[in-house]
């Protein structure tokens, strides 16, 4: 885990950075960095891009780490709720991430950065103009949703009076058109208004958001991973919120003296020099990119064999988790993991290893039993799966 205080801008230009940076969270993937022509690098024209602290160099938080690896190997998973302290480095770990993902190749100008390599009928920029598609490489997006931010800010909004006056269809994108292909990132989602929660599983599920004001409508492309932060003691998710996100991880600090040091020694080694801090993991966080492009090629030749589904079954009927969504999730969940890993097949470990994280936020409240939901699917998991 790291401390807080994600991002620190250096002098750019650089050579050590051979992966790509995230733009900072609040600007479109589509904005590069511009340079002056000469090359001069004391007359750099644009703010020089954020160095990430290095998703390799985080230490601890293994089901985090996991989870979102999960999550980016198949973001079919749904998205993923961090519950835990704060400063245990949830955004850090998101943007270190992000950062270490291949770049994308989207369609130069579009607002919601189209893959140019699909068919361009979902985009309402694309789909007009299907010959000028040239493309660019573009950092895959981490997008931060406000707590105050609007409704219009986040789907996008409609200019009615243009509409009406002009005949023409306004429509300025909103956050969701940004996070398209990346992260969107909400921190303390308990506060969030859970009508605008609401809407966010939605879209993050179906992949398409479709924005209506007065009989207008506009539909564009909004796939993302949805990852949300919270702290428990300060408001809880509705049940039928909490059960919609796929994966739950909680994170605490830590309470063991070698791993506080080393996470203090890493920050502030981080802290003092960044470039050199990342160069010096630029080779673990490019053997991760490789391990996750693969992972996602194999993903679909992975078959999960019937034992694993009806382990899976068992142990949710065991849980009495409600309705098939656990299955569901924990059999995706322990697919993308298994393709991670490399292996040939979904087993019974992988299921053992997902099971906290795909079903701990879908327990009943038991009376009897107060234990902690993550002690109880523990039980359930060496009782139904052995240990
Ligand atoms: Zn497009």
């Amino acid at each position: 885990m790291i401390l807080n205080g994600t991002t620190r801008t250096v002098s750019p230009g650089s050579a050590s950075h051979p992966l790509p940076r995230p733009g900072s969270p609040e600007r479109g993937a589509s904005q590069g960095i511009l340079r002056k022509p000469g090359g001069d690098e004391a007359s750099i024209a644009a703010p020089a891009p954020p160095v990430t602290f290095p998703f390799s160099a985080i230490v601890g938080q293994d089901e985090m780490r996991r989870a979102l690896m999960i999550a980016a190997v198949d973001p079919s998973v749904g998205g993923v709720l961090v519950f835990g302290d704060r400063g245990t480095g949830k955004s850090t770990a998101i943007r270190g991430l992000a950062a270490l993902l291949p770049p994308m190749k989207a369609v130069i100008g579009c607002p919601y950065s189209c893959d140019p390599a699909k068919a361009a009928g979902e985009c309402p920029h694309c789909s007009g103009r299907p010959e000028t598609r040239r493309s660019h490489l573009a950092p895959v997006p981490v997008v931060d949703l406000p707590l105050g931010a609007t409704e219009d800010r986040v789907v996008g909004a409609l200019d009615l009076e243009r509409a009406l006056t002009r005949g023409e269809k306004a429509f300025e994108p909103g956050l969701l058109a940004r996070a398209n292909r990346g992260f969107l990132y909400i921190d303390e989602v308990n506060l969030l208004d859970d009508h605008l929660v609401d809407l966010l599983l939605d879209v993050a599920a179906s992949g398409i958001n479709t924005v209506e004001r007065e009989g207008l409508s506009v539909r564009h492309p909004a796939k993302f991973v949805l990852v949300g932060s919270g702290n428990p003691e300060e408001g809880e998710l509705r049940p039928q919120l909490l059960d919609r996100f796929g994966l739950a991880v909680e994170v605490t600090t830590p309470t063991d003296l070698p791993t506080r040091i080393d996470v203090v020694r890493r920050r502030d080694a981080y802290e003092r020099d960044p470039a050199g801090f990342c160069a010096a993991y630029a080779k673990a966080d490019r053997a991760l990119q490789k391990r996750l492009t693969a992972a996602r090629a194999r993903l679909s030749a992975l078959d999960v064999p019937d034992e694993t589904l009806e382990a899976a079954a068992r142990l949710c009927l065991a849980l009495g988790t409600d309705g098939l969504r656990g299955e569901l999730t924990l059999m995706r969940t322990a697919r993308a993991l298994a393709a991670y890993e490399g292996a040939d097949t979904v087993g019974i470990d992988h299921l053992r290893q997902v099971a906290p994280s795909a079903l701990r936020h879908r327990l009943r409240r038991n009376p009897l039993d107060e234990s902690g939901s993550t002690a109880r699917v523990a039980r359930a998991v060496a009782e139904v799966l052995g240990s």
